[in-house]
């Protein structure tokens, strides 16, 4: 029977890191939904369709194909047949990705790949709709969020790392941007769930928030 555990948040709340962690000490199958969203983008931006063009858009969902496997641990993205595992992560994808990501015809193409992916195993899925809309029933829900400040630092560290030229202003006011078109759209926003517990990982090491999120999940009946 399927097990799921539904992690939503917004970017920067350590979502990725936290559940890459947790999946591999639970040995849950992890997926990470915003890839998707950051492969219509990526490919919408290579073709010039605006996320206003729908009659476009449409067509490049039509014809687009997703594939996603982990590597010696490491998560490989696969568009078309091509490994754009680090494209879909440049600052150019993080800017106008919510835009896509708010249009109804490419929630209706994403979320039932995202239902099919979960259906069958044990998944620990993180999004922004995985406990509201793509798994409603998920066994555990958590909603992971920190300070503003806080989730710009780290993805502003993130991005030094990559050797991206970006300073902290730039990344924090993005972030921002995307906070509010992720939380004001109509269809799937951000939201947390009635049900999903709120950790606030502000001011705590990864460590112990995937200690607790293991808690949580194990709580929750899960047996490894
Ligand atoms: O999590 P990540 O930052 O990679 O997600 C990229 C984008 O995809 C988000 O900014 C959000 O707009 C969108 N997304 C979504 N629903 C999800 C996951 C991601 O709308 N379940």
């Amino acid at each position: 029977m399927a097990f799921v555990v539904a992690i939503d948040g917004p970017a920067g709340s350590g979502k990725g890191t936290v559940t890459k962690l947790v999946s591999e000490k639970l040995g849950l199958v992890n997926i990470d939904t915003g890839a998707m969203y950051r492969c219509v983008a990526l490919k919408a931006l290579r073709n010039d369709i605006k996320e206003t063009d729908l009659e476009k858009l449409e067509e490049l969902l039509e014809n687009i194909s997703i594939d996603m496997k982990r590597e010696d641990g490491k998560l490989v993205v696969i568009l078309d047949g091509e490994d754009v595992s680090e494209e879909i992560r440049t600052p150019k994808v993080d800017s106008c990705v919510a835009k896509y990501a708010a249009v109804g015809i490419v929630r209706s193409k994403i979320t039932p790949l995202q239902r099919k992916m979960g259906e069958t195993g044990k998944v620990i899925m993180e999004g922004r709709d995985i406990g509201t809309v793509v798994f409603p029933n998920a066994n555990v829900k958590i909603y992971l969020d920190a300070s503003v400040e806080e989730r710009a630092n780290r993805r502003y560290k993130q991005d030094v790392e990559k050797g991206i030229n970006i300073t902290y202003a730039e990344v924090l006011e993005e972030i921002k941007q995307r906070h509010k078109l992720e939380t004001e759209r109509e269809i799937a926003p951000l939201v947390q769930a009635e049900d999903a517990e709120y950790v606030d990982s502000s001011n705590l090491t990864i460590e112990q928030v995937v200690e607790k999120i293991i808690d949580i999940i194990k709580e929750k009946g899960y047996e490894c």
